[in-house]
């Protein structure tokens, strides 16, 4: 693992655990004995969230762990990378993947993100296999009915998927944005659905309102094995601050722009210097475009949608890094970079 710097959201840096010195005086088997107890009572491992596009994944983590460590949007294919977030709890730890969503691919970047969230089921102690309510109404207030009584034939996509890993690790089904419906009484056939599918652990929450996630929670924890951290306990993410900089400016790309506009951004970061004391960070960041047309949309009429972006952007920032941030942005071509593999690894998607 490749780690500048881990993040912390009230700035400073995390880069070890705190050593805490204490007057108590124990034997030497007394604290072997004690040791031994703390280590068998103790939890950690992997899990990995999948699901098809835009069902909650990455809203999800970022609710688990009580920071924004991936960036959501409404479109669907916002995540582009496999993102790491660390939960401690006392003793246990868990070690949560969010993944690019699973769907049917042609085009080279989405085939790339497809294949990350599928190498990420090899190797984790469990799966969360994310779905959700479906929408009835064309807005989010209204309420979904009639429920499906039968899987979104997305979600059967993504099974198939997960049965031609053969991963091995148990998975629990999420139920996301359960927010919607009023009577909870209509996820009955669509959790007896999953059931029929061979899922017995069936957990129906709401990631955006936090609902549920306790007992998701649970679950998962009890599927660890017994084991110390394996992490820092004070460190959440191994994302660097530069990393989360440039997803929260791509982040903002998806808030201000429409149609194939966020699909075709990279954000390389140039510059990033923070003071001393910490009390302000300066970033350089380039937005790179395929096309001079995209690049003009991405400006806006006197480069108004630019501006607009670069400020919610700067908020944002300085919101999860906690501190101030001077952002300057600038606006490039690179012709058709998800093409090229050289582009693509330029910019962190190889
Ligand atoms: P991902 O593509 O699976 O990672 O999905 P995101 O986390 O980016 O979320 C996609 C959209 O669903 C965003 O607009 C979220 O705000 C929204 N969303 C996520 N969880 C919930 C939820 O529990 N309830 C509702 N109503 N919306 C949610
Ligand atoms: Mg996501």
């Amino acid at each position: 693992m490749v780690q500048m710097r881990t993040v912390s959201v009230k700035g400073g840096l995390l880069l070890g655990r705190a050593v805490c010195y204490h007057a108590l005086v124990i034997t030497k088997n007394e604290a072997v004995t004690k040791m031994a107890e703390l280590t068998q009572k103790s939890r950690s491992g992997f899990a990995a969230i999948v699901g098809r596009p835009n069902v909650g994944k990455s809203t999800l983590l970022n609710r688990i762990l009580g920071e924004k460590i991936a960036i959501t949007s409404q479109r669907p294919q916002t995540t582009r990378n496999k993102i790491l977030g660390i939960k401690t709890q006392g003793l246990d730890q868990l070690v949560l993947l969010d993944t690019p969503g699973i769907h049917r691919q042609r085009a080279h970047l989405n085939r790339l993100m497809v294949q990350e969230a599928l190498k990420t089921l090899q190797g984790v102690d469990c799966i969360l296999l994310v779905t959700e309510v479906a929408r009835g109404g064309s807005n989010e207030k209204q309420a979904v009915e009639p429920m499906p009584l039968v899987l979104h034939p997305a979600d059967s996509y993504v099974l198939e998927q997960i049965q031609i890993q053969d991963a091995k690790a148990p998975v629990i089904v999420v139920i996301n944005k359960i927010d919607r419906i009023k009577d909870r009484q209509l996820l009955l056939p669509l959790m007896a659905a999953w059931h029929d599918k061979g899922f017995s652990t069936i957990v129906p929450l709401s990631a955006l309102k936090g609902d549920g996630i306790e007992d998701l929670l649970q679950e998962i924890m009890s599927l660890m094995p017994e084991g110390p951290h394996l992490y820092p306990e004070d460190m959440f993410t191994d994302q660097t601050e530069r990393f989360l900089a440039s997803e929260l400016i791509r982040e903002q790309v998806f808030e201000h722009c429409r149609q194939e506009i966020p699909y075709a951004t990279a954000v390389e970061i140039l510059e990033f210097r923070e003071r001393p004391d910490r009390s302000a960070i300066t970033i350089e960041a380039i937005i790179h475009m395929e096309k001079d047309s995209q690049k003009a949309i991405l400006i806006g009429k006197g480069g108004a949608t630019i501006k607009q972006l670069g400020m919610a952007a700067r908020q944002e920032i300085g919101k999860v890094l906690g501190c101030t941030v001077h952002l300057q942005l600038t606006v490039h071509v690179e012709k058709d970079w998800s093409r090229f593999p050289v582009q693509r690894r330029k910019f962190g998607y190889e």
